[in-house]
């Protein structure tokens, strides 16, 4: 690959097995800070918006949201009533999109819930896991059959100034940050540790490979897979690796796994670790509660966690955040609990029931398939490493979307505790990951989180199985 060669004119790869069109649930219309550029500002407030719609009459729709590059830059009002944007109508569509279609709002509004990242490899398309459309994985086109309208909206995305900031950000590669050296096209891959993109895009198969074998459950996988990132990948291995993969093909066998992953596979499986885990769970790790808490302390804030922990559990936890999920540790296998620190719409035996209960294996399958999407796209879209995700390295963002699928176990729990459920249905997982994807993907909160003692303790494989198995206690089962 030739050095300082621009990212943009090679082709736009797209997520293998994303599908979506929007269903209008209004989710992303609501609380959410939305920032647009002067120029989209410029246009949209021409309208005569209350003659078109005379609700919006003498109604203040766009508000300053401070400068950017000497430039104004601006969000979208909300409505003190329900936080919800202006334009969303009665129906949760936008008035905005109703009046001048799709292509014209503005571009933030346009690009949700697609991503994509510039790579020295390529530009990836994929979307986010905060669109409930996108959990659920079942409805609209697959996003491999709107690439054109994918390669117009990156297109345009890269013209408007706001949008282009945001867009540099997550731009990985070109010189652009210390962890890519200009001139430099390899990857922060582990503490002083750097790998090319094309080596990255044979572990990438590697792990997919790893991730899509279903014969053993998924959390079995991705630990297998975090032991796979956990050895050394020098340029010697990754040859072993190709020619293994060279003989797959020729063998008709799968393209994606060589001798190196397929032995730890192995040894993973063979530890049965699940089954001891179900009779003994292991102990949580220091990063696990420090993550746990950061998620929950993020969950509880929202305006829209009333929904997910409704009965009055949120408020309650709002004074407490944290205590949600010590005490789940505790009554999953660490004996005492105090009750109102968890809140008594919730009672502490269901809790302790909870926990003890097996999820049935065709929910257990389907939360599985679940977070398998979910893993893969942050995989494919690139979304664990780099500026995008706050300077980690690659094996440690990539654990930490490992340890992100326990921790949505944990919440679908809680959510459907909440709901007065005993054990979590395919819909509370789904809450899970759009809480996780919400704390730790979307930015800002997440900020905080960047310090080398994460990252360290996220490259500790051994820590991670156990937190992750810790989670997925008697959910596997
Ligand atoms: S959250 Fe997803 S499905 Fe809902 S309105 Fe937004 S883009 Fe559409």
């Amino acid at each position: 690959m030739s050095k300082g060669k621009s990212q943009r004119g090679r082709p736009l790869q797209i997520v293998p097995d994303q599908r979506f069109d929007c269903r209008s649930c209004g989710r992303c219309c609501r609380s959410w800070n939305i920032t647009f550029s002067q120029a989209d500002h410029e246009r949209l407030s021409k309208i005569e918006w209350g003659t078109i719609f005379p609700e919006l009459a003498g109604k203040e729709l766009f508000v300053p949201a401070g400068e950017e590059n000497g430039k104004p830059i601006w969000r979208f009002a909300l409505r003190r009533h329900d936080d919800a944007c202006w334009f969303l109508d009665e129906e949760s569509r936008c008035r905005m999109h109703a009046h001048l279609g799709g292509e014209k709002k503005a571009i933030v509004c346009r690009a949700f819930p697609f991503s994509i990242a510039h790579t020295e490899a390529g530009a990836f398309a994929s979307l986010r896991f905060n669109c409930p459309t996108v959990v659920a994985g079942d409805h609209g086109r697959p996003v491999s059959e709107q690439r054109k309208d994918v390669e117009r909206l990156d297109a345009d995305y890269a013209k408007d100034e706001h949008a282009a900031r945001k867009l540099a950000g997550l731009t990985i590669g070109g010189g652009k940050t210390d962890l890519v050296p200009d001139g430099e096209m390899t990857v922060a891959f582990a503490p002083g540790y750097r790998l090319e993109w094309p080596d990255i895009g044979k572990i990438e198969a590697t792990l997919d490979g790893c991730i899509t074998r279903d014969e053993m459950s998924l959390t079995g996988r991705l630990i297998a897979a975090t032991h796979i990132l956990a050895a050394p990948w020098t340029r010697a291995r990754l040859t072993v690796l190709e020619q293994a993969n060279q003989q797959a093909v020729a063998d008709g066998d799968r393209v994606a796994v060589g001798i190196e992953p397929e032995l730890i596979f192995e040894v993973v499986r063979s530890d049965d670790a699940e089954r001891r885990a179900l009779k003994a769970p292991p102990a949580p790790t220091l990063m696990h509660r420090v993550l746990s808490r950061h998620l929950l302390r993020h969950v509880v804030s929202r305006p829209w966690s009333m929904r997910i922990l409704e009965a009055g559990l949120a408020r309650r936890l709002t004074a407490r955040a944290g205590l949600f999920v010590r005490d789940l540790m505790l009554l999953a296998g660490f004996g005492s609990i105090s009750p109102e620190s968890f809140g008594r719409s919730v009672g502490v035996r269901a809790i302790a029931r909870s926990v003890s209960t097996p999820v049935p294996v065709a929910t257990a399958s389907a939360m599985d398939e679940t977070l398998a999407r979910f893993v893969r796209a942050k995989l494919f879209g690139k979304f664990f490493f780099g500026p995008r995700f706050h300077r980690f390295h690659y094996v440690a963002g990539f654990n930490f979307v490992v340890l992100c699928c326990s921790l949505a176990r944990a919440i679908a729990r809680g959510h459907a505790l909440a709901h007065d459920r005993l054990v979590p249905e395919l819909q509370d997982l789904h809450e899970g990951v759009i809480a996780v994807e919400d704390a730790f993907f979307s930015s800002a909160p997440f900020a905080g989180f960047h310090g080398r003692g994460l990252q360290l303790a996220l490259l500790d494989v051994e820590a991670l199985a156990r937190t992750t198995r810790f989670w997925d206690w008697r959910v596997v089962g």
